[in-house]
């Protein structure tokens, strides 16, 4: 754990064990932050990242992990909810608890850890929040009415929080990447990824690092007049939408 320091924030990164979330708790470590991830499983997050587990679709491990952070680190101020899942199906088949599982986690998770944040947020006067949606929230993609639902009800979700707790400090942001070279995309056909690939205007999947660099952007002091935005870091994917 990084020694913590009086600048130090503490930031709380959701599903931050791999993939992007790992990436986003990198670039935080780097900077001196206080930093925890969380994940399920248990499985840490990078070095220097302090690991909670909690499951963002139960509130009382969501309450328990903000509770062993607060001990440890005071309120958190920057909260990343990125924990996130895929069940795709095309709209015919869909079973409805797989429509059901995706909101829980997706967005129902991140009101659950926003939800308990805020309560530190009104303590510290100030509070920082960037949820990971995606180009789908917003361009669709058929067998991902399920997805698509929970990534576009996000926005929704920063933007009330921007008029509701502006003018106490906290700013609601959104993140939406395209698609980004984790294991959530590698598990794709190769024919597949081509067809994306050909889809996107940079002409490449996007690297984890470079959403971590929207998300950091919209957490320093130079974005405190940014809130209830949407960064897209697709490529170009979602241009026009
Ligand atoms: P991964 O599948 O690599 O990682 C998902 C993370 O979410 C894991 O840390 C996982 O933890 C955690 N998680 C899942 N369910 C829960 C839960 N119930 N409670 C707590 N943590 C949970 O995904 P990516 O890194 O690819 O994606 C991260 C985010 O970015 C997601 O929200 C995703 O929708 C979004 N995104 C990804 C894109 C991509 O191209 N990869 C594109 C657009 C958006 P555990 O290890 O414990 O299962």
């Amino acid at each position: 754990m990084t020694e913590q320091t009086s600048t130090a924030r503490t930031v709380l990164v959701t599903g931050g064990n791999r993939g992007i979330g790992r990436a986003i708790a990198e670039a935080f470590v780097a900077a001196g932050d206080n930093v925890v991830v969380t994940s399920r499983s248990g499985g840490d997050g990078p070095d220097g990242a302090h690991t909670v587990r909690a499951d963002v679709t139960d509130s009382a491990s969501v309450d328990a992990a903000f509770k062993e952070i607060e001990a440890q680190f005071g309120p958190v101020e920057v909260l990343v909810a990125n924990a996130g899942v895929t069940k795709d199906a095309l709209l015919v088949r869909m079973k409805e608890a797989d429509f059901q599982d995706v909101i829980d986690t997706n967005l129902t998770g991140a009101f659950r850890v926003v939800q308990r944040a805020t309560k530190g947020f009104m303590r510290l006067k100030r509070g920082r929040v960037v949820f990971i949606s995606s180009v789908v929230g917003y361009t669709g993609a058929p067998g991902q009415v399920n997805y698509a639902s929970s990534k576009a009800g996000l926005v929704g979700m920063a933007r009330a929080i921007t008029r509701e707790l502006g003018s106490r400090g906290v700013t609601a942001n959104v993140v939406a990447p395209g698609y980004i070279d984790t294991a959530m995309t590698q598990e794709l056909p190769e024919e597949v990824k081509e067809n994306y690939r050909s889809m996107i205007p940079v002409n490449r999947f996007g690297h984890a690092s470079e959403v971590a660099a929207a998300v950091t952007y919209l957490v320093s002091e130079g974005a405190a007049y940014v809130s209830g935005a949407i960064i897209p870091v697709d490529g170009g994917l979602g241009v026009g939408h």
